[in-house]
């Protein structure tokens, strides 16, 4: 990641605390998960792809990011892992209806 060096003053500070936060992509403040999270989420395939002991979630319906670790310059995208995340505008209908079309009766 691209660290803003030009400048002398208090600019860096807050520009540094953001960006440890935002996602990369969206710039959407994310929600601190565990590693160990990750580690369960993601496809096999990323499974060793997960580095860092913290990552962030990024709750943007819209933005293709799942977790991200600036760190380590490590982010994975909706295909990267194993079950569609509720949040996101294209999970799974499955899920996504899960609570509204379908009646208690149709369960029993
Ligand atoms: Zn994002």
């Amino acid at each position: 990641m691209k660290v803003i060096d030009e400048c002398c003053c208090e600019c860096i500070t807050q520009n540094l605390n953001r960006t440890k936060a935002s996602c990369p992509v969206c710039n959407n403040e994310g929600v601190t998960v565990s590693r160990i999270t990750v580690e369960h989420l993601v496809t096999d395939d990323y499974r060793n792809a997960v580095d860092g002991d913290q990552y962030k979630i990024c709750m943007n319906e819209d933005c293709d990011v799942i977790y991200y670790n600036l760190d380590k310059e490590i982010k994975f995208l909706k295909d990267q892992v194993r079950v569609p995340i509720w949040f996101k505008k294209d999970a799974d209908p499955k899920y996504a209806c899960y609570c509204s079309k379908v009646t208690e009766d149709q369960v029993i």
